[in-house]
Formats: C-alpha cells, sequence, structure tokens
C-alpha cells in the first residue's frame, strides 16, 4: 500500500533531496510546497505589492489570478514550478524571492490558499511532500513525518555551493544571514509556525551523506509498510 511522507525542517537541511530521492527510490510524487510560497512571492514582486513594504491587502485580493503547477520538465528531470503558465523554477531560487518568502508565509490567506492545494495533490497518497507545516498542518494524518535538522554552518556552506553551482553568486555572509532570518521568522510565526510535531522521526544530516540519509528513510518506510 503506497504511503504519505511528510518531511520538515529548517532551512537548507536537505528536505528537498531527502524527498526527491524518496519519491524516485517510491516512485512517488514528489510536493515541494516551499517552491509555491516562493511562487507566491515572485507573484507579488512582479505585481509591485513590495514597493515599500509588502501589500497584504493587494496580495490577498490578486490571489484568486495566481494559478500554481507542477509540470515534468525534461532536461532538468525533475518536476518544476509554473505560475501562470511561466517555468519560474530558476527564478524563484534567487535571493529576491529567498530573502521575502517567509514574509509573505507569514500570510494566513496565503497559507489557506495553498494549503488547500497541497491537500488536494496529496490526497490520493503515494506523495512525499516537503516544508515547513506539512506534518502539523497540511497532513496531520501522514504515515510517516521527518524532522530534519543540520548544523546551521554546514547547512549555509551546502546552500552557498548549491547556488554557486547554479550560477546564482552569492556570499556565504548573506546565505548565513538569509537561513537566520527564515529559520527565526519559520518558528516564530502565528499560524502554522515551524515545529518538530511529536510524531516526527528526526533527521541530524550534520555528518551523514545523502546516500546514508536515504537508506535510514527507507527503513523507517520499510518498517511502516511492514505494519
Ligand atoms: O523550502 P523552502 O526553503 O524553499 O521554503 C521557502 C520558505 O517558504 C520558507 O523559508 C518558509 O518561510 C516558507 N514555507 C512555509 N511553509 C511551507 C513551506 C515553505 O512557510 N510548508
Amino acid at each position: 500500500m503506497p504511503i504519505t511522507i511528510a518531511i520538515d525542517g529548517y532551512s537548507s537541511t536537505g528536505k528537498s533531496t531527502m524527498a526527491r530521492q524518496l519519491a524516485r527510490e517510491l516512485n512517488y510524487r514528489y510536493i515541494d510546497t516551499g517552491a509555491m510560497y516562493r511562487g507566491v512571492t515572485l507573484w507579488a514582486i512582479r505585481q509591485g505589492l513590495f514597493e515599500k513594504k509588502l501589500d497584504v491587502a493587494g496580495l490577498i485580493e490578486s490571489l484568486s489570478e495566481l494559478r500554481l503547477n507542477f509540470k515534468y520538465d525534461r532536461d532538468q528531470g525533475q518536476s518544476v514550478l509554473f505560475l501562470n503558465d511561466e517555468m519560474v523554477e530558476n527564478e524563484i531560487r534567487s535571493s529576491k524571492v529567498a530573502d521575502r518568502v517567509s514574509e509573505v508565509a507569514t500570510i494566513s490567506e496565503v497559507r489557506r490558499f495553498l494549503v488547500e492545494q497541497q491537500q488536494a495533490m496529496a490526497k490520493d497518497g503515494a506523495v512525499v511532500m516537503d516544508g515547513r507545516d506539512i506534518g502539523s498542518v497540511v497532513l496531520p494524518d501522514a504515515d510517516l513525518k521527518i524532522f530534519m535538522t543540520a548544523d546551521p554552518e554546514i547547512r549555509a556552506q551546502r546552500r552557498f555551493e548549491e547556488l554557486q553551482s547554479k550560477g546564482m553568486p552569492e556570499t556565504l555572509s548573506a546565505v548565513r544571514q538569509n537561513l537566520k532570518m527564515r529559520d527565526e521568522m519559520d518558528t516564530s510565526r502565528a499560524d502554522s509556525p515551524l515545529v518538530q510535531v511529536e510524531d516526527a522521526k528526526v533527521l541530524d544530516n550534520s555528518e551523514i551523506n545523502p546516500q546514508e540519509q536515504l537508506k535510514l528513510a527507507l527503513s523507517w518506510v520499510r518498517e511502516i509498510e511492514g505494519h
């Protein structure tokens, strides 16, 4: 029986690497909910809603014109985000989006708008979903919940290298600052803060590589399947 897997954790702890690995291995669908918050943020920037400070009412009102979809991209070998039929996968990873996304994610109407879509995407199971509120809010009945964490300096270094490899130059200190700011906002917001739910398996990958973490997560999946 296919199961539902929820992965939460701090920024740049390797959630998406792990979610993609698991989805590939199990032949499940991977849903990157962070990409959806990033998509809304890119939309807000393009609508000029960030002129001085974020125009929250304007953003809420414009949500009805915003469509987000994931489609498989052959070149990238993975599913990528489309905003009103435009592929925005690369742009949503830029620092202009990363610096603003956690503010957008504090808005309850934005969260409700996205959570509803995420729940619809997961309703048939066979899904790996990652984010900050998946085990707590989006899929509280998920069969397997994983909470990922890692040493902040290792996270910053990994993220820095990832951006470099994508030709998106950033200084290590700017990356470090961004991760710290997002962690703080994500754990302290009133609506759906990042929390480690009681029934989550904790995975600290400071000292383990992606192959080892996949092996561990697969052992948890097999445990559940065996029940
Ligand atoms: O996962 P990623 O780092 O791409 O997420 C970007 C931001 O989107 C997070 O820092 C957080 O503010 C927000 N987010 C959220 N809830 C989710 C997924 C992401 O608030 N389920």
